[in-house]
C-alpha cells in the first residue's frame, strides 16, 4: 500500500482502502503509442451501450473483462466505467502460496451522478456492496484470487474537483502465466456477477453537502459543522449552484468567517484569508 494510503476494511481476499492522492482525470484522453507498441487509447463512453465492449482494445483477449465492462454499462448501472488495463507477470517468490505468476485487470468506476462523486464514503459503500456480493458467491478452493477495492481522488470529473473514482481490481495467481491468467478471469467474473446483484440492490448514498470549517480566530479554531440548501427547485445541493463566498457564524465564539464553499480538500471548506 501506498504511504498516502488508509485501509478500509481488510478480510482474508479483499483490500478495501482510500488514497488521498488523486493521479486520473476522468473522461482521459489518449496518447501516442508506447516504443513497445501498447497505447492509451483514452476514454470510450460506453454508458448505455454495452454492445459496444468489443471496442475496448484493453479487454480484448478477456471474457472476465469485457463482462465487467458489460455490466458497468448496462443502462441500470449507477457507476459507469472510465479505463481499464490488465497484466501478468513474474512476481517470483512474492506470490502468495508459492504461486509465482500474477495476472491482474482492473477498471476506474465512478457515479454517472457527479455528486455522489464528492464523498469517497459513496464509492466505499459501493465496495462494500461489491465485496458482499462476491464473498457470498466465490468458491475460495476453486483458483488462488484476491480483490482491492480502492476509492481514489480525482483530478477532475469533466471539469469539476473534489471528486473521486472507485478502483476494482481482480488479481489471480498460478504456477504458469496461463493458471495466473485463469484465475484472474474467474474473479473478474466474481465482480460481473456481484456488479449485476448492485443494480438490483438499492444502496444508500449521500450527496455531501454538509461540510466543515474551522474557525478562523485564532483563538478558537473549533469545527463549524454546516449544512448546504439545495436551491429553489432542485431536490439536492448543486455544487455549481453554491455561492463564491460563504460567511458563517462560530456557535463557539460568535465571530463570523469568509470561506470558500466550492473549494473544499477533505470535506473542508478553505477559508477566504
Ligand atoms: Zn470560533
Amino acid at each position: 500500500m501506498m504511504d498516502d494510503a488508509e485501509i478500509v476494511f481488510q478480510v482474508p481476499g479483499c483490500t478495501t482502502a482510500r488514497t488521498f492522492r488523486a493521479e486520473t482525470t476522468i473522461p482521459y484522453s489518449g496518447r501516442d503509442p508506447r516504443p513497445d507498441g501498447t497505447q492509451n487509447n483514452g476514454w470510450f463512453d460506453l454508458r448505455g451501450r454495452p454492445e459496444l465492449v468489443s471496442e475496448i482494445k484493453e479487454a480484448a483477449e478477456s471474457p472476465g473483462l469485457q463482462a465487467v465492462l458489460r455490466e458497468l454499462a448496462a443502462s441500470d448501472s449507477i457507476i459507469f466505467s472510465s479505463a481499464c488495463d490488465r497484466t501478468v507477470a513474474n512476481i517470483g517468490e512474492r506470490g502468495p502460496g508459492g504461486f509465482h505468476w500474477e495476472a491482474g485487470a482492473f477498471v476506474v468506476t465512478a457515479f454517472a451522478d457527479a455528486r455522489l462523486n464528492r464523498d469517497s464514503d459513496n464509492h466505499i459503500n459501493v465496495a462494500k456492496e461489491v465485496w458482499k456480493n462476491i464473498a457470498a458467491a466465490a468458491d475460495w478452493s476453486a483458483a488462488p484470487i484476491l480483490f482491492e477495492l480502492t476509492a481514489e481522488p480525482l483530478k477532475l470529473f469533466f471539469g469539476q474537483s473534489d471528486c473521486h473514482c472507485l478502483m476494482l481490481k481482480a488479481l489471480g495467481f498460478g504456477h504458469s502465466p496461463e493458471q495466473a491468467i485463469a484465475s484472474m478471469e474467474s474473479a473478474l467474473q466474481l465482480i460481473a456477477g456481484s456488479l449485476r446483484e448492485l443494480a438490483d440492490t438499492p444502496t444508500e448514498f449521500e450527496s455531501r453537502f454538509v461540510l466543515t470549517v474551522t474557525c478562523l480566530n485564532p483563538g478558537c479554531q473549533k469545527p463549524i459543522p454546516f449544512d448546504l440548501e439545495p436551491s429553489p427547485g432542485s431536490e439536492v445541493p448543486v455544487w455549481e449552484d453554491l455561492p463564491t463566498k460563504l460567511s458563517i457564524l462560530c456557535p463557539s465564539c460568535g465571530i463570523t468567517g469568509e470561506y470558500y464553499p466550492r473549494q473544499v480538500r477533505r470535506g473542508k471548506a478553505i477559508p477566504t484569508q
